[in-house]
C-alpha cells in the first residue's frame, strides 16, 4: 500500500489553511460549525485547484512539460488557478475556455491576462470537440520540439484528486489538534475530484465522518466520484477497498454559474455574519444548500466542517440577483 506522501508533488499550496470554528453561525443554528479555508490556499485567489495541481504539475514536470493545456468555462476558477501555478513554476499556460458565460475581460479572465496565460476561445457546448482542438495544438507543438501537458476539465483525475486526500488528512490533523471530531464534512461537486478525495481522505483519516457533496451542475455524479475514488485506490494500492459513498445533493438552480435569490442570500449571510466571500458559482450554491438542510434538521451530530473551496473571482464577473 502507498500513501499520497509516496507521490511526486509541488509544494504549490501555502499551507496548512486555517481551519477553525465559524462563532455566529455556530450561535444561530445551534451547531459548531467549522470552516476549512481552502479559499486560501495562497496561489492567485486560491481555491481548491491548487491541492489537484500539486500532484498534476509535478507530473508535468517530471515529463519534462514547458507548456500547459487545461480548459473550463470563461470564468474558470480551475484556468486561472493552473495559470496562477504554472507562472510560478515557470511553464507557460494556454486555456481553452469554452466561449459561454461571462466573456468579457473581467473576473477571472482578466485575472488569466494578468497571469500571462494565452486564452483560446472556443464556440462549442460539448468537452469532446475542445479537447480535439487541444489535441491538435499539441500535435503541433510537439513537431517543434516543445512538450505540452493536458490537464483535463478541473484537474479531476484519479492523480489530482490525491490531492483532496492529502487536504482531508490536513484538515483531520487540525481537527485532532482542536479536539473535535467532525460528525459531517460538507464539500461542494463540480467536476468531481474535491469530492473524490474528500471522500476517501475521510475513508482514512476520520471513517466516522459523512461526507455530504453539493452538486453545482447537473451530471452523473454518483458514478463519476465512484470512478474517481476507485482510481485514487489503485493508485494507492488499495483497489478493491470499500468506501462508503458520499451523499450527494442536487444544487443546480436555473443552471450551472447561475445563482439563485436563495444564493445571494447565503453569500450575504456569510459575509456578514463572518466577514467572509464565498462565490456565486460553487461556494454560495453549496451553502444555500447546507443552510436549507441545517433547518432541515439533516445533521445529526454536533460538529461539521464545510470546505470552502475559493472562487473569488466569479463575485467580479458572475451578478447576483436580489436576494
Ligand atoms: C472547481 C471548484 C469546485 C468544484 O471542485 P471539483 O473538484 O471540480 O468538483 C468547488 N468550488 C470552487 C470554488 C471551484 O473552483
Amino acid at each position: 500500500m502507498k500513501s499520497v506522501h509516496d507521490f511526486p508533488r509541488l509544494p504549490l499550496c501555502v499551507g496548512p489553511t486555517p481551519l477553525y470554528r465559524l462563532p455566529n453561525l455556530s450561535a444561530r443554528y445551534g451547531r459548531n460549525i467549522y470552516i476549512k479555508r481552502d479559499d486560501m490556499t495562497g496561489v492567485g485567489l486560491g481555491g481548491n485547484k491548487v491541492r489537484k495541481l500539486e500532484y498534476l504539475l509535478a507530473q508535468a514536470k517530471a515529463q519534462g512539460a514547458d507548456v500547459v493545456f487545461t480548459t473550463g468555462g470563461a470564468q474558470s476558477n480551475h484556468a486561472m488557478l493552473t495559470a496562477a501555478c504554472c507562472a510560478k513554476l515557470g511553464m507557460k499556460t494556454v486555456l481553452f475556455l469554452k466561449e459561454r458565460g461571462v466573456t468579457e475581460q473581467k473576473g477571472n479572465l482578466l485575472l488569466d491576462h494578468l497571469l500571462g496565460a494565452e486564452v483560446r476561445f472556443v464556440d462549442t457546448d460539448s468537452y469532446e470537440e475542445v479537447y480535439a482542438r487541444m489535441d491538435r495544438l499539441a500535435e503541433k507543438l510537439r513537431r517543434e520540439g516543445h512538450v505540452p501537458y493536458t490537464i483535463p476539465l478541473g484537474g479531476s483525475t484519479a492523480l489530482g484528486s490525491l490531492g483532496y486526500v492529502a487536504g482531508m488528512e490536513e484538515a483531520y490533523g487540525q481537527a485532532k489538534d482542536l479536539g473535535v471530531r467532525f460528525d459531517h464534512t460538507v464539500c461542494v461537486c463540480g467536476s468531481g475530484g474535491t469530492t473524490a478525495g474528500v471522500t476517501l481522505g475521510t475513508h482514512l483519516y476520520s471513517p466516522d465522518t459523512r461526507v455530504l457533496a453539493v452538486a453545482v451542475d447537473n451530471e452523473p455524479f454518483d458514478q463519476v466520484v465512484a470512478d474517481l475514488v476507485a482510481g485514487a485506490l489503485r493508485l494507492l494500492e488499495r483497489e478493491g477497498e470499500t468506501v462508503t459513498p458520499p451523499e450527494i445533493r442536487f444544487h443546480v438552480g436555473a443552471g450551472y454559474g447561475i445563482p439563485g435569490p436563495e444564493d445571494t442570500a447565503a453569500v450575504e449571510e456569510m459575509a456578514r455574519l463572518e466577514g467572509i466571500f464565498l462565490d456565486p458559482v460553487y461556494t454560495g450554491k453549496a451553502f444555500a444548500q447546507f443552510l436549507e438542510l441545517l433547518k432541515e434538521g439533516y445533521f445529526t451530530g454536533e460538529n461539521i466542517l464545510f470546505l470552502h473551496s475559493g472562487g473569488a473571482g466569479g463575485l467580479f464577473a458572475v451578478d447576483l440577483p436580489e436576494a
